[in-house]
């Protein structure tokens, strides 16, 4: 038993770390477990670094919007859309600790959520599995921010998982980062990169074919704050979320698709210079479980 607290946010994603400050300004002595040595989850973890639409969201929205400005971690995107923002993943890992420092909220990292502790028909806490072994957490309230589910389905939860029609999950993205841009270079449109590069495949005879049919999704580059570095969003594969096997042949293969894109980048008049500098530690998840809930939230209309 490794102790008791109010509140146990399980995950410290963008849910994560809005539920556990919001917890802990109440008065609530909120634990925050996270897997992985940072906070984000798919915004760092994932290197995924666009705000979209963010401007007047309200607290926690705002308040990180303030913090990476005042970090030189916050630039605008295209000019064409009003209120898409960039951060500089690595600003964003220290900001939200920052946040929740400021907030009282206790961290662990490094520790899996393993199981839930449910007792008449309600959870009473979490059982972590980490380097100490596995332990149990008690908890008035525990919040599963986990993005896969993860707690409710160990609590017994009902759930659904992908689309009525067939069960399929949107695909996935394994993000990569590359600097060697030249000035401006992230203004270019998707489409314009998108002809370039099946230009360069067809001329050199590369064999290889883009992750995406048409240029809707792919690539996006997104510029970072740090002049010359992108994040690009041109990977894609299928795979079930809930199976590690499966989502380990997606990321190897994401993998490779992100080196093919760097190399048609290379062979582009200007982009010569382009590096792959890392891809994410966790492959982009779009969607796993969903709790069958009480209420839903839905698209506003
Ligand atoms: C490529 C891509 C593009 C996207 N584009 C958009 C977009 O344009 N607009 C939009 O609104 N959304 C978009 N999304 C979705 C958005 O990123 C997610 O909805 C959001 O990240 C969900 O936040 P979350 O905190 O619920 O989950 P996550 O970001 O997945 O965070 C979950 C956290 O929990 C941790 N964790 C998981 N399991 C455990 C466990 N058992 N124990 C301990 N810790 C655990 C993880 O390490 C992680 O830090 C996109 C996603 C991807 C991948």
């Amino acid at each position: 038993m490794r102790g008791s607290y109010d509140v146990i946010v399980c995950g410290g994603g963008p849910a994560g770390v809005g539920a556990a400050p919001a917890a802990a300004r109440e008065g609530a002595r909120t634990l925050l477990i996270e897997k992985y040595g940072m906070l984000g989850g798919v915004w760092t973890a994932g290197l995924l670094n666009p705000f979209f639409e963010c401007v007047g969201r309200g607290w926690l929205v705002d308040e990180l919007m303030r913090k990476l400005i005042e970090a030189g971690a916050f630039a605008s995107w295209r000019k064409e859309r009003y209120g898409d923002f960039v951060f500089d993943v690595e600003s964003m890992r220290r900001v939200l600790e920052d946040l929740m420092r400021a907030a009282d909220v206790e961290l662990l990292y490094y520790t899996l959520v393993a199981d839930a502790i449910v007792d008449d028909n309600r959870i009473r806490g979490v059982v972590i599995e980490s380097k100490a072994g596995r332990e149990a957490i008690l908890a008035r309230t525990v919040i599963d921010c986990t993005g896969d589910g993860d707690v409710f389905a160990r609590a017994g939860c009902a759930y659904e998982l992908g689309r009525a029609s067939n069960g399929m999950v949107q695909p996935m993205t394994l993000m990569f980062e590359i600097t060697g841009l030249p000035e401006g270079w992230e203004q270019k449109s998707s489409q314009e990169l998108y002809d370039q590069m099946i230009a360069v495949i067809e001329q050199h005879r590369l064999g290889y074919r883009l992750p995406y049919p048409r240029c809707n999704y792919a690539p996006w580059v997104f510029n970072t704050p740090v002049s010359g570095t992108a994040v690009v969003q041109c990977t894609h594969a299928k795979a079930d979320p809930l199976d590690p096997a499966s989502l380990t042949r997606s990321t190897i293969d994401c993998r490779r698709q992100a080196y093919e894109t760097v190399d048609i980048f290379r062979r582009i008049p200007g982009l010569e210079k382009v590096r792959l500098t890392h891809s994410a530690t966790q492959i982009g998840v779009r969607e796993a479980r969903r709790l069958k809930g009480r209420y839903y939230l839905t698209p506003g209309t």
